[in-house]
């Protein structure tokens, strides 16, 4: 459903991707891996056109989308989740649900997702009325998840989802995102430090070093590559 063709994203002079290419079909959990820097979080921004790609192209079932505004994208189905959250802090946690349905008329179909949020997140439905930024961390990502979820994503990418977030916790948000993957058939991009965890989560991996992809293929494989346990395992 989504292809990214030789993409070249700069900041300034400085080149972030250095044709970047990758594809993600219906369904799957691709993650993309990486040291600090090495443009995980740029490749999420070019898809999502908050950093545009100067080169390349992103196709979404077969059209091109590079060249459209942030909520257009959004309204085509691609809905991400950025890293530290950023939910809006002095709005309650259902005020933070509604504005993620922000591009949506069918009051009927958002009555129903909430409830379906508030089955997958039950800490959520208890805290409904409390101001987002009163949450703990991890359930601020659950929020930020939620809200991504309330504009019924295609594909959801999710940057660094466990950063700062204690193993257990970690653990639910990962459960969460394969049974979203598995019930709503949304296809996820994410990105994540914990190599480990993204590739038990994910069918397929991309390794990204200094803004290239240097290795791709199913996640399993790639647990077992002798250059992924070095550099990204610790083994
Ligand atoms: P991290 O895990 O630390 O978030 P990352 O793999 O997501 O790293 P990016 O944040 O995409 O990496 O950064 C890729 C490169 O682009 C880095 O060299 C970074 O310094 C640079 N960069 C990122 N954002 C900007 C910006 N707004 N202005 C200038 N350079 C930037």
């Amino acid at each position: 459903m989504l292809e990214l063709r030789r993409l070249r994203t700069y900041y300034g002079s400085i080149q972030a991707l250095k044709d970047v290419s990758l594809t993600v079909s219906e369904g799957e959990i691709i993650c993309l891996i990486g040291a600090n820097g090495a443009g995980k979080t740029t490749t999420l921004m070019s898809i999502s056109g908050l950093a545009p790609p100067r080169s390349g192209e992103i196709l979404l079932n077969g059209r091109p989308i590079h060249h459209l505004p942030p909520n257009l994208i959004v309204a085509q189905g691609v809905v991400q989740v950025p890293e530290g959250r950023r939910i809006f802090p002095h709005l309650s946690v259902t005020e933070n649900l509604d504005m993620g349905a922000f591009l949506r008329r069918d009051r009927e179909g958002i009555k129903n997702d909430i409830e379906y949020i508030f089955s997958l997140f039950p800490l959520l439905a208890e805290r409904r009325r409390q101001p987002g930024g009163t949450l703990s961390g991890g359930e601020q990502q659950m929020l930020a998840i939620s809200r991504a979820l309330m504009a019924r994503p295609k594909l959801l990418l999710l940057d660094e989802p466990s950063l700062g977030l204690a193993p257990m916790i970690v653990h639910q948000i990962f459960e969460i995102i394969k049974k979203i993957n598995i019930e709503q058939q949304t296809a996820i991009l994410l990105v994540e430090q914990n190599a480990n965890l993204a590739l038990k989560t994910a069918h397929r991996g991309y390794v990204l070093e200094n803004g290239s992809i240097t290795l791709h293929d199913l996640a399993h494989k790639l647990l077992d590559h002798d250059d992924v346990k070095k550099a990204y395992l610790g083994l």
